[in-house]
């Protein structure tokens, strides 16, 4: 399927690996221009020239925290005009309902609700002058049912999922639609991490770990990055016109509910 994007620009954050990387890859492989950013600058290079190789699209990557002032400023400086916006950052640490304190709230939501926030107030305008734009936040299975030790992630991507519910509606008029992918667990360094702490904690392999979480999720494995990147570059492109504030759901069928 042409997805009909060839050379609109985008702006992908956190993409130097995982579900930004697989986001990255795919607006590439349908012809789109990229921004891409981390705070590691080795990875991020080498993650734009192995996409520069394989598609031959334009990649200008940055290298800075997203979720700071700083980090964001230099990001859509070198941004410009930008179609699409695909916000991400690295989730808040787990922990016990009765452990945060403020500042641990204030940083996950910088992470993961005011920094998608503030690069929607500055790249929509433009979009919406522009007559078509396309904002696809990636947010979490969390979303519809909480991770109990992820109360920082819950709180913060809910309070995202609120705003982007009611600001989709503002600016559909306009060409420009916003939507959340909620991933459940995929197979990228992340899923590795929380396997590896749940081995130790059990004192159990890494594969027992990971085999023990395939069988609960209905279709028995972790998705790929490779198939989060493909749904969001069909959220961006131009079939998808008429889909305005939804939160869907990639999770191997992991969330128990009939809607
Ligand atoms: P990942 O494989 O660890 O990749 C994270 C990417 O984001 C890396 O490129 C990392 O590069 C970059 N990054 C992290 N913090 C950043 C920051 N402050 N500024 C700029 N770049 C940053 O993670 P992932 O699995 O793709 O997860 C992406 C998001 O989806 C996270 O918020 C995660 O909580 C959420 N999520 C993931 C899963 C899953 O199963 N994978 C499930 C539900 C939700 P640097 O470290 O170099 O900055």
């Amino acid at each position: 399927m042409d997805l009909g994007i060839t050379g609109k620009r985008a702006l992908v954050c956190a993409s130097s690996k995982g579900l930004g990387l697989g986001c990255a890859q795919a607006l590439a492989a349908a012809g789109c221009h990229l921004v891409m950013n981390a705070r590691g600058a080795e990875a991020l290079e080498a993650a734009a020239q192995d996409i520069r190789d394989a598609s031959g699209v334009e990649v200008t990557a940055v290298a800075a925290d997203i979720t700071s002032d700083e980090g964001c400023a230099a990001v859509l400086a070198a941004a410009g005009d930008v179609d699409i916006l695909v916000t991400n950052a690295g989730g808040p640490p787990p922990g016990l309902w009765s452990d945060w304190e403020r500042e641990d709230f204030i940083k996950a939501l910088d992470g993961n609700m005011l920094t998608p926030i503030a690069l929607m107030k500055t790249l929509l305008p433009g979009m919406m002058d522009r007559g078509w734009g396309r904002v696809v936040n990636i947010t979490s299975q969390s979303v519809k049912a909480p991770i109990p030790q992820l109360g920082l992630s819950n709180a913060a991507r809910t309070g995202l999922t609120g705003y982007v519910a009611g600001t989709a509606r503002q600016v559909a008029h306009a060409g420009v639609t916003i939507n959340n992918l909620l991933p459940g667990i995929h197979a990228t360094d992340r899923a590795d991490a929380l396997d590896g702490t749940v081995a130790k904690a059990e004192g159990i392999t890494l594969e027992q770990a990971r085999s023990n979480r395939f069988a609960t999720i209905p279709v028995r494995r972790y998705g790929t990055a490779d198939e989060f990147g493909a749904a969001c570059a069909f959220l961006c492109s131009v079939h998808a016109g008429f889909i305005v504030g939804q939160n869907i759901l990639l999770d191997g069928g992991g969330v128990n509910s009939t809607m």
